[in-house]
């Protein structure tokens, strides 16, 4: 019984350590009832930046700065009263390659940073397993806010935040995007293909080449997957080297 008992604990630790508190049910990652709660709305204007976003905004240009300040309050689609905070992006502003995830998580919207989370401590590790750091790339999502309860993103959701993402790259205007996943993949390219298909090849984004890629938290849960995530890595070297 007692072993039993151990097993257990050390089950459910490796599970919470993995996963935080989430668990996946039906497909979906559901949050315990008590963060379901913690939800405030956002009062248009008067959500202050968190230190994160302050520290992220200290490395911008005035033209990266200037398109923050204009878009932070944004209220196009109905997550703009759910979320805790605007998650614009952040990193190098003439970073030569932009990562593009799918939408903030619970950790990204308490700090108004992207890939802050589990997922994000593996993005930085495979962005060092390449000689990178997160300070010489540039990371954004293409929604700016939280999707309830970590949702895939709504077709008008989409529509009314891709045309932020779209001058952001204008913006940077990076040597190489990597598209982090099938949706961030499909978004970018107005293709409905799945992530396999996605990855057979270099694309072009208005010139840029752009590399789909597998998204760290599906890494989190399918570490088979990380042999081919590499294979996308070194790619993804060959191409900043030319
Ligand atoms: N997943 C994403 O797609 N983006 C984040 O910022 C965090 C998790």
């Amino acid at each position: 019984m007692n072993q039993l008992l151990e097993e257990l604990t050390q089950f459910l630790n490796w599970y919470k350590e993995t996963y935080s508190d989430q668990v996946y049910i039906d497909g979906q990652w559901i949050e315990p009832a008590v963060h379901q709660a913690e939800v405030r709305p956002a009062v248009k204007g008067i959500n202050r930046p968190s230190s994160a976003i302050k520290k992220s905004l200290g490395q911008f240009n005035v033209a990266l700065r200037d398109f923050y300040e204009e878009i932070k309050d944004c209220q196009k689609c109905p997550l703009g009263s759910t979320r805790k905070n605007f998650v614009f992006g952040v990193g190098n502003p003439t970073a030569k390659i932009i990562f593009v995830g799918e939408a903030p998580g619970r950790d990204e919207d308490e700090q108004g940073v992207p890939f802050v989370g589990r997922a994000g401590q593996l993005l930085s590790r495979m962005l060092a397993s390449i000689g990178l750091s997160r300070e010489d790339v540039f990371i954004a999502n293409v929604l700016k806010c939280r999707p309830p309860q970590n949702r895939d993103p709504l077709p008008e959701e989409i529509a009314h935040c891709e045309p932020y993402l779209k001058r952001q790259l204008r913006l940077i205007s990076p040597v190489l995007i990597v598209a982090l996943g099938r949706i961030a993949g499909q978004v970018l390219l107005r293709r409905e293909d799945s992530l396999s298909q996605l990855r057979e090849s270099i694309h072009l984004y208005e010139k840029i080449p752009l590399i789909v890629t597998y998204h760290p938290a599906a890494l989190l849960r399918n570490s088979q997957w990380k042999q081919h995530a590499w294979e996308d890595l070194k790619k993804i070297k060959k191409v900043l080297k030319k």
